[in-house]
C-alpha cells in the first residue's frame, strides 16, 4: 500500500508539468491503495473530491516538493475523516459510570472489556465486569478468567438465560459496591440479525449506559460501514474500539466506523494479552494506513538524496539491521548534499565522529559509549561533552527508526518502492 502511494507521489514529482491529468492519475493511484486498506468506496471518492478542491494546482506546479504537498493533503484529509468533531464520554473516578460493549461475535468484545477495565484500574478506577452474554456457552467462563487474572470483580451466571436480568443485577450490585466503572459485556451472535439488535436495545434500555462502545475487528474489510451503522441504529454508540491491529489489516474500516457512528475511535487492540491496548492516536494510525510510518520524512530524504545506484547497498545494510555510527556518518555525508538545513549540526556531529575510534564507529551497542570515551571524544574534537551526548541521542533515535524499517521485512531486497 505504502509502496503504491509513494510510487504515485514519486511519479507526480517527476512530472515536469503538473496538470489536471497528472493530479488525477496520482489521486487514482492513492485511491486504489486506500481501497485495498479497506477504506469504504464512497469515502475514498469523497476524499478524492476534497483533495482536488483543496490542492491548488498552480501551487503544486510551482512547489519544489510536490510529493510533500500531496502527501500532506492526503494525510490531513484522512485525519479529518477520523475526527467526528466531538469527544466521547470519558468516565470520571469516584462517579459511577456504566459502559456497555457491543459488536459481532468474535470481534473481540470480551477481550476488550477486560483490557478497558484493566487500563482504568491502573489509572485508579474501581472497575467491574458484568457478563450479559447468555448466548454463547463459555462466555461467562472467559470473562471470569480474564477478570480473575486482573483482580477485577465480575458478575454473571451459568443458569440465567435473560441477558437483561443479569445486566441489571450486575450493574445494581456494583453500584452498591461503589465501583465507578461498570462494564457490561454483551453477546454478539453469529451475524447481524434482528434478535441481536433487539437484545442490545433492551440491555441498553435497562442499564442506561453512559457510553456504548462499538467493538470492531480491523480485518472485516468493506463490511465495516454497514456493520457499524446497524449497531448505531439500535443503540446509541458513542465510541469505537478497533481490535486486532497487530494483524495484517491496515484498519481502513476505522474511517467507516467513525462515519457510520459519528463517534471517535478511542482505543485500539494490538494483541491477545490484557496489556495489548493503546489509546487511539489519529496521526500514527493514518501513517500506518498510508504505509508511511513515523519515518516517512526520513525515507523521503533517502529517496531524494542517495544516488539510485547506492540504494541497494544501503538496503542490504538496512535489512541486516546493522546500523552503526559509521553508517550514520555516511548518511550524514549524503544529507549534507541537501542544502543548508541542518548542515551546521551535521558538520558538528561529523567533527566529533572524526575523533572516534574504528571500534566505536562500527559498534551498534550504545553501552560502549562510556563516560570516559565521551570525555575523550569531546576533548579530541574540541566540543563540549553535551554535544557528544546530543549526537549519541540522535544516533539512538535514528537507530530506532532503522529498527522499525528492519521490522518491515523487505519483500524484495533492493526494491525501495516496497517501502
Ligand atoms: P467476542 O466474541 O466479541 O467477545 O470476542 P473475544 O473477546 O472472545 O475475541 C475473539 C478472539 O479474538 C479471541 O481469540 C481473542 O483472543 C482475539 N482477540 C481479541 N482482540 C484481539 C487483538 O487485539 N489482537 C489479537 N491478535 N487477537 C485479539
Ligand atoms: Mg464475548
Amino acid at each position: 500500500l505504502g509502496g503504491s502511494i509513494s510510487r504515485a507521489l514519486a511519479q507526480m514529482s517527476n512530472a515536469t508539468v503538473i496538470d489536471e491529468k497528472v493530479l488525477n492519475d496520482c489521486l487514482n493511484e492513492i485511491s486504489r491503495a486506500l481501497l485495498q486498506a479497506d477504506v469504504q468506496f464512497k469515502m475514498v471518492r469523497d476524499m478524492q473530491a476534497n483533495i482536488k478542491r483543496i490542492v491548488n494546482l498552480e501551487a503544486l506546479a510551482a512547489g519544489t516538493n510536490k510529493r510533500r504537498i500531496m502527501q500532506q493533503a492526503v494525510f490531513t484529509e484522512l485525519c479529518n475523516m477520523l475526527d467526528p468533531g466531538k469527544p466521547s464520554f470519558t468516565p470520571k473516578k469516584g462517579k459511577p459510570s456504566v459502559v456497555m460493549f457491543v459488536g459481532l461475535q468474535g470481534s473481540g468484545k470480551t477481550t476488550t472489556c477486560s483490557k478497558y477495565a484493566y487500563y482504568h484500574q491502573k489509572k485508579g478506577f474501581k472497575p467491574a465486569l458484568v457478563c450479559a452474554d447468555t448466548f454463547r456457552a463459555g462466555a461467562f467462563d472467559q470473562l471470569k478468567q480474564n477478570a480473575t487474572k486482573a483482580k477485577i470483580p465480575f458478575y454473571g451466571s451459568y443458569m440465567e438465560s435473560d441477558p437483561v436480568k443479569i445486566a441489571v443485577e450486575g450493574v445494581e450490585r456494583f453500584k452498591k459496591e461503589n465501583c465507578d466503572l461498570i462494564i457490561v459485556d454483551t453477546s454478539g451472535r453469529h451475524k447481524q440479525e434482528a434478535a441481536l439488535f433487539e437484545e442490545m436495545r433492551q440491555v441498553s434500555e435497562a442499564t442506561k449506559p453512559d457510553l456504548v462502545i462499538f467493538v470492531m475487528d480491523s480485518s472485516i474489510g468493506q463490511a465495516a460501514f454497514d456493520q457499524a451503522q446497524a449497531f448505531k441504529q439500535s443503540v446509541s454508540v458513542g465510541a469505537v474500539i478497533i481490535t486486532k491491529m497487530d494483524g495484517h489489516a491496515k484498519g481502513g474500516g476505522a474511517l467507516s466506523a467513525v462515519a457510520a457512528t459519528k463517534s471517535p475511535v478511542i482505543f485500539i487492540g494490538t494483541g491477545e494479552h490484557i496489556d495489548d491496548f493503546e489509546v487511539f492516536d489519529v496521526k500514527p494510525f493514518v501513517s500506518r494506513l498510508l504505509g508511511m510510518g513515523d519515518w516517512s520524512g526520513f525515507m523521503d530524504k533517502i529517496h531524494e538524496v542517495i544516488p539510485t545506484d547506492q540504494q541497494p547497498d544501503l538496503l542490504q545494510k538496512l535489512s541486516e539491521g546493522s546500523f552503526s555510527l559509521r553508517l550514520m556518518y555516511e548518511q550524514f555525508q549524503n544529507l549534507l548534499k541537501m542544502g543548508p538545513i541542518g548542515q551546521a549540526k551535521i558538520k558538528r556531529y561529523m567533527t566529533m565522529m572524526d575523533s572516534m575510534t574504528d571500534a566505536e564507529l562500527d559498534s551498534t551497542n550504545p553501552k560502549l559509549m562510556t563516560e570516559s570515551r565521551i570525555i575523550r571524544i569531546a576533548r579530541g574534537s574540541g566540543r563540549p561533552v553535551r554535544d557528544v551526548m546530543d549526537m549519541l541521542e540522535e544516533y539512538k533515535r535514528l537507530a530506532k527508526i532503522w529498527g522499525k524499517m528492519k521490522g518491515l521485512k523487505l519483500q524484495k531486497k533492493g526494491d525501495m518502492s516496497a517501502l
